[in-house]
């Protein structure tokens, strides 16, 4: 213990002067000193474990159902309610006070997951039209917030509305059809809807947006009656193909509508990822700041569960290593083998960090496979047209060109065998292990990322989640099978 102190409190610190050894007068050093230390890093979780053991039996003592995750200093809260979120907070506070630490009040953020739409405001209430699957058949209608149901509806007709299917929460929606029949509805975001009945119905946004007060629709446009959210949105839509009237466009025309608007909004940056407003507020009466998505241990954790906000962050992180490197890429002394094996060491792997947990869709893997290419579109020219007559041209190689010269795995090919070398670590690990914990229970729920897993399990021929259990205790045998092969990987073009 002595030891200890003595290496803490009579440390002193100089600072060289030059490089042939002149040293500037030492002095006491009091800050910054916990950092350098080797032994610091021991100490700290030492003390950080035992305020965290703290917390844990004061929130079981005080009935506080917490779950934490943490990794260093790095700590994060999960709570089911707001409330309890900031009980939890509250007394991790009061445990780390207890041996000296604090929580940096401005560093942390706030997060609300999968939560219940609010009450909307009347006169924010929106309608769209969906299309919703029903015994084979497909019915379209309007869909229309719930807090709204007033301004379509006398109140006589809504009262004859059975509510008691939904237990703990209101209905979000009110679904009318197109020949008058209307139900309560409960949406969720996976894209099924339970009807007043309880029924549960898989259903389909085809657009037109609007708000129910029809004062709010302020750019109609004349021709079709579609409404848009500025001028300029308005003006263009009457140069394209797409005015044309809701009766004429068919159910496949409309859902494509859709999508095109809903691209052109995510182009202009309009669609951002909602921040749900929860109120946490510290022991100091410090408001917590809400977010719509962190960066937890070099990851961005986003609250709608998906990865396309991580994955955009990566390309522009390895797309900056890519820049920084241009001196080596250009290079005409090094080999193109070598600038390949330097490209996957220092690029490929900034830019598939923490790949095995993404959910990907298939744009995602556009976008992944697009910078892919166009990298190794730069790095194998030398080898493509070795004769470069005029430099400037443009390289319009195919991308069955690159990657046949290039010799690599297409980015869909190695995110698999990332995903599956990581599930037969976690299969091979300790069953009481969080991680596999998580993985099992994550299997169960039938969640996105258990479906891309289960669909790599197909196509390298393991089949289902209980044969990758048994062949994963074998590491030699779940290489062989889990290891990206030629015959794997289809090219997409
Ligand atoms: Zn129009």
């Amino acid at each position: 213990m002595q030891l200890i102190q003595k290496l803490y409190m009579t440390s002193t610190i100089s600072v060289r002067l030059s490089m042939d050894g002149a040293w500037a007068p030492a002095f006491r050093q009091r800050v910054g000193i916990r950092q350098g230390c080797s032994l610091s890093p021991a100490l700290f979780v030492l003390v950080l474990d035992f305020a965290l053991r703290v917390f844990t039996d004061t929130c079981s003592q005080q009935n506080i159902p917490v779950q934490w995750l943490g990794y260093a200093d790095d700590l994060v809260l999960i709570s089911t309610a707001e409330v309890l979120a900031q009980q939890a907070l509250h007394q991790l506070q009061a445990a780390c006070a207890f041996v000296g630490l604090f929580v940096n009040v401005s560093k942390t953020e706030c997060m609300a997951v999968d939560t219940r739409s609010e009450e909307i405001p009347k006169l924010k209430a929106m309608k769209e039209r969906v299309l919703v699957r029903w015994d084979h058949a497909e019915y379209s209608g309007w869909l229309m917030d719930w807090s709204g149901r007033f301004s379509v509806m006398d109140n006589q007709k809504l009262t004859s509305l059975d509510l008691s299917k939904f237990v703990n929460t209101l209905p979000s929606h009110l679904l009318v059809y197109d020949d008058g029949e209307f139900t309560s509805v409960l949406v969720k975001k996976s894209g099924w809807l339970m009807d007043g009945d309880g029924d549960k119905h898989r259903f389909k946004h085809l657009g037109f947006q609007e708000f129910l007060d029809d004062s709010q629709n302020k750019f109609r446009c004349p021709a079709c009656s579609a409404v848009f959210a500025t001028d300029r949105a308005l003006a263009t839509h009457t140069k394209t193909q797409w005015c044309r009237k809701l009766e004429v466009l068919s159910v496949d025309q409309a859902r494509q509508l859709r999508r095109t608007r809903c691209a052109n909004e995510k182009r202009i940056g309009k669609r951002r990822a909602t921040i749900v407003p929860v109120k946490v507020v510290d022991i100091d009466g410090n408001c917590i700041t809400p977010v719509s998505e962190f960066k937890y241990l070099g990851t961005l954790v986003s609250n709608h569960g998906g990865s396309t906000g991580e994955i955009i962050r990566r390309i522009q992180i390895a797309a900056s290593v890519f820049t920084h490197l241009k001196a080596i890429w250009g290079s005409t002394i090094l080999s193109v083998a070598l600038k390949l094996r330097l490209f996957s060491a220092v690029v490929a792997s900034v830019l598939l960090y923490n790949s095995q947990c993404w959910v990907v869709t298939a744009n995602d893997v556009r976008l992944l496979e697009g910078f892919y290419f166009r990298c190794l579109r730069h790095l194998t020219r030398s080898t493509r047209c070795p004769v470069q007559t005029n430099p400037v041209t443009v390289d319009k190689a195919s991308k069955i060109d690159v990657f046949r010269v290039a010799n690599v795995l297409v980015v869909e090919a190695i995110l698999r065998e990332r995903r599956l070398r990581w599930l037969g670590h976690l299969l091979r690990s300790d069953l009481q292990d969080t991680a596999h914990q998580c993985l099992l229970r994550e299997m169960g729920s039938g969640s996105p990322w258990s479906k891309i897993v289960l669909n790599d399990l197909q196509a390298v021929g393991v089949g289902s989640f209980s044969n990758a259990e048994r062949l994963a205790a074998n590491r030699v045998n779940w290489r062989a099978a889990s290891l990206a092969r030629p015959g794997l990987h289809v090219l997409r073009l």
